[in-house]
């Protein structure tokens, strides 16, 4: 295994289904921001990830958003409607902060998965934190 290479790779973050989280046993997936769950330039929730937020809740799986970006009451702004918790500035690759999501919320490694679009921050900060990471492409925009 590279720690280079995400475990799983994806197009984009719906075909992460509800299905496949319990599957592979699912319960806490941080998910990285900008180029996943949206474009860097998207203001608001796009009506797909409200869907695909809902859909993961219903499976039983929570979602906390964990990002590098600073701008926390952008990022506040953006989660709020989707009722989802977020972490701004964490320093990925670093991993701290993805160690004490699991723990403020009572998770184990073993049942998370980092979802994120780069290797450097997001594939390498699963690492640190030893939970599997998953990739999904750069997000584009929907036509
Ligand atoms: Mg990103």
């Amino acid at each position: 295994m590279s720690v280079f290479r995400a475990d799983r790779k994806f197009e984009r973050f719906e075909d992460v289904t509800p299905e496949l989280l319990k599957k592979e046993g699912v319960k806490l997936l941080l998910c990285d921001l900008d180029n996943t769950l949206r474009l860097h330039s998207e203001k608001e929730p796009a009506d797909e990830l409200y869907d695909w937020v809902e859909d993961c809740r219903k499976a039983g799986v929570k979602i906390v958003v964990i990002s590098n970006n600073g701008r926390k009451k952008m990022m506040q702004k953006f989660c709020e409607p989707l009722k989802i918790d977020c972490v701004w500035w964490a320093k990925k690759p670093v991993s701290a902060k993805l160690t004490e999501t699991m723990q403020t919320h009572n998770f184990q490694p073993s049942e998370t998965v980092m979802l994120g679009d780069k290797w450097s921050t997001d594939v390498l900060a699963a690492r640190f934190a030893k939970v599997r990471a998953w990739q999904v492409e750069h997000r584009k925009k929907v036509v």
